[in-house]
């Protein structure tokens, strides 16, 4: 008796245990993982933001989210977004994306960034190293306080002396010893830099085994200084280095060359180099109105006028007047720059090279609206994408990207066991961008769930209050369990 009492206890035990095996269930949703190619109806357990368990057989836990009709994707991964306060990340929660980084331009300050962020993100984060900073603090001009481009002025447009530039690279060893993932350059924002200089940054990079991301010096079509120029420039320094490369935004600096651009990357790539590139679903930049952007010749650089330059939110159009008083003023407001064409984002958005990056701030509804769009338009309308395609954009191509600046990479942008807890649950029939250039922050819609290790933070289609899931992505330079 005394046995049977043993052996029904254990057995209670054990089913006990087993009802609640997982602390959540995603029963029954479409479950699509770039990697492997699953695109099958499963049940998705997950344990400690882990995901433990992916199966056609029911699984139980403390909840079930019914995710029937629903895709399961890996959260997005975001690796140039600006926006690092509360309103970006809660729209871009609404866009799906888990994980938005600072990689073009980079935090001035990394541990500042890092601490700043510690227990108050919503999603993950982290930065590279910025070479703009860097330069403008040797130059005895740091940014000031909050800013991440500095305006147009000695700092920016005169060359390094030899001294100066291993001042710099010195500030981004530093950068890089306190967990900066990479190294990132504006080098439109300085133009001063020389050729050298760019080069002797990719050095440093290609020592600590990091990627450089950048910005690259010059738009349009006039020689020298085109595009097409630009894209050799950082592609020779990458060879010559052997650092890996990143270039952002091909869609607003190559502008109508943006198709050659994207063929100069493919032929290094076939040469044996590592580089690639990502770009957003717009036809309008955005960038600093004080910045070397605008210095002279601007207008004839990018083939547009006064007109083109747009203020966010109130849709004032820039007269020459009116250019020139914020364009000399110290106070930093940013302008909507209209020079690309749909005909040519829409020839770029489904090119297998392209991963998609937001360049994401406050002003621009890219910063809102990015993910959302690409699968509204790309996928469901105009169908030069599949759904598939497009997740492999947004998931797993950003996230082996990531791995050349850290181990924990590998867990990231992928649905599949033993993968970071970072899922999104949206409806693929509906799920569509509401930004627009008049209305900049309107969030996405058609995200039911978001998971950010494990910890829902958007949850029956509402933001959860006081949850801070996001986690640092640190570079080797400052080791964690994860990337020992
Ligand atoms: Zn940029």
């Amino acid at each position: 008796m005394r046995k049977l009492i043993f052996c029904l206890s254990l057995f209670l035990l054990s089913t006990a245990l087993a009802a609640q095996q997982y602390d959540l269930v995603l029963e029954g949703g479409r479950v699509m993982d770039p990697e492997t190619g699953l695109d099958a109806v499963r049940n998705v357990g997950i344990r400690e933001g882990k995901i433990a368990r992916i199966s056609a057989d029911p699984l139980s836990g403390r909840r079930v989210i019914r995710a029937a009709g629903l895709v399961v994707a890996p959260g997005f991964i975001d690796l140039h977004q600006h926006g690092q306060e509360p309103a970006s990340q809660r729209v871009k929660a609404f866009d799906g994306v888990t994980t938005a980084l600072e990689m073009e331009i980079g935090a001035p300050d990394v541990t500042q960034f890092l601490k700043a962020k510690e227990g108050r993100s919503l999603i993950h984060y982290g930065t590279t190293a910025s070479h703009v900073a860097a330069r403008s603090l040797i130059f005895g001009a740091p940014l000031p306080d909050g800013a991440i481009l500095p305006k147009s002025g000695p700092a920016t447009d005169q060359p390094a002396t030899p001294e100066q530039i291993e001042r710099i690279q010195q500030r981004l060893r530093d950068q890089i010893d306190v967990g900066a993932l990479g190294i990132g350059m504006g080098i439109e924002y300085t133009p001063g830099a020389t050729r050298l200089e760019v080069i002797d940054m990719f050095r440093v990079a290609a020592e600590r085994k990091l990627p450089v991301y950048t910005h690259m010096r010059s738009a349009g079509r006039i020689e020298p200084g085109s595009a097409i120029q630009s894209t050799e420039e950082v592609i020779g320094a990458a060879a010559i280095t052997g650092a890996s490369l990143h270039i952002v935004h091909i869609n607003s600096t190559c502008l109508r060359d943006s198709l050659e651009c994207i063929a100069l990357i493919e032929g290094a790539r076939a040469r044996g180099l590592d580089v690639t590139t990502e770009a957003y679903p717009y036809i309008a930049g955005m960038t600093a109105i004080n910045s070397a952007v605008f210095n002279p010749g601007w207008r004839e650089k990018l083939g547009i006028d006064y007109g083109n330059l747009v203020v966010p939110n109130t849709g004032e159009h820039l007269t020459k007047e009116r250019f020139d008083e914020l364009h000399n003023s110290n106070k930093q407001l940013w302008v909507l720059i209209f020079a690309n064409t749909q005909e040519i984002v829409d020839a770029i958005i489904p090119n297998p090279l392209i991963m998609i990056a937001s360049d994401g701030a406050e002003g621009h509804p890219r910063n809102a609206g990015t993910y959302a769009r690409v699968l509204a338009q790309y996928f469901r309308e105009k169908k030069t994408l599949t759904l598939m395609e497009a997740l492999r954009k947004m998931t797993l191509m950003p996230a082996q990207m990531l791995e050349r600046s850290t181990p924990a990479a590998h867990q990231k942008g992928r649905l599949q066991e033993g993968a970071d807890a970072d899922v999104v649950i949206f409806d693929p029939q509906t799920i569509a961008d509401r930004s627009t250039f008049e209305k900049p922050m309107e969030p996405s819609v058609g995200v039911h769930y978001l998971l950010v290790g494990g910890t829902p933070l958007i949850d029956e289609g509402k933001l959860v209050p006081d949850v801070f899931p996001g986690r640092a992505l640190l570079g080797p330079g400052r080791p964690t369990a994860a990337n020992r």
